[in-house]
């Protein structure tokens, strides 16, 4: 797959899958338009790769609009970015239900309208992936908010994917399943909890950040043309019943 001449919107590029997807894009000829929260991450991604950076909070939606806007033009978006916080059901707080859901659905919504709009403007098509997880499809005890947010992303990919098709904009969903980066750390540090999960998953293994980077770029891909509003696990096999 060769990215050469694309300018790629890549959402949560400062770390885990975000940046994997980033480094990997840049390896394949893209022009990478990095869009994180740590100034810190995005100077040493810009160490490492050619790269437009911009720096935003994704749960201030008018901050994501204005930075959206400042990441056009683009060939192609990846929204990546996302955040969790662990709460049994009972314990789930107002404030972190809605800083989940304006970080994971809300911020890639806003992001996605400023690409798609601009590429219609011009007669242009184009791809979006956004990042989902195999917590839109299943109930994961402590994470509820985090599957609600996940579930909204999907609703949403669902209905980009029928509205943008006919403008030639393609939209997709990836979903992974525990993949070691900073945010599996969090969610799945305890043994117990992640030798259960572990336990379902036939391939015997949790993902690599490359093995997620890996199909967002194939869904992102002209060989991908004819693929439009998957929701595509990316699991070593978890979902499978
Ligand atoms: P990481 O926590 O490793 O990286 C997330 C990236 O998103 C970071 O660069 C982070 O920046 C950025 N980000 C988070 N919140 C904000 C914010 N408010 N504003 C701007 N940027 C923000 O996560 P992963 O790489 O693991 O996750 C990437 C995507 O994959 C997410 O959407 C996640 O939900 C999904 N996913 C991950 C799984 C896993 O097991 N890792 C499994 C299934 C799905 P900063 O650190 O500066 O806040």
């Amino acid at each position: 797959m060769d990215f050469s001449g694309k300018r790629v919107i890549v959402t949560g590029a400062g770390k885990g899958i975000g940046r994997a997807t980033a480094l990997m894009l840049a390896r394949r000829g893209a022009t990478v338009i990095a869009v994180t929260r740590s100034a810190t991450d995005l100077e040493t991604l810009a160490g490492e790769i050619a790269c437009e950076t911009i720096a935003v909070d994704l749960a201030d939606a008018d901050a994501t609009r204005e930075a959206a806007r400042k990441a056009l033009p683009a060939d192609l978006l990846v929204n990546c970015a996302g955040t969790t916080e662990l709460e049994s059901f009972l314990d789930v707080s107002v404030e972190n239900f809605d800083l989940l859901y304006a970080v994971n659905t809300r911020a890639p919504m806003i992001v996605a309208q400023e690409y798609a709009r601009e590429r219609v403007e011009q007669g242009l098509g184009g791809a979006i992936v956004n990042v989902s997880s195999v917590a839109a499809f299943v109930g994961i005890p402590d994470h509820a908010a985090y599957c609600a947010s996940k579930a909204g992303l999907d609703g949403l990919t669902r209905v980009m994917a029928k509205e943008l098709a006919p403008k030639g904009i393609r939209v997709n969903g990836v979903h992974p399943t525990v993949t070691l980066t900073p945010m599996a750390v969090k969610a799945w540090s305890d043994p117990d909890k992640a030798a259960g999960m572990m336990a379902r998953i036939p391939v015997g293994r949790f993902a690599e950040p490359d093995d997620i980077a890996e199909v967002i770029l194939f869904l992102l891909s002209d060989e991908a043309a004819m693929v439009n509003g998957l929701s595509m696990p990316v699991d070593g096999g978890y979902m499978i019943a």
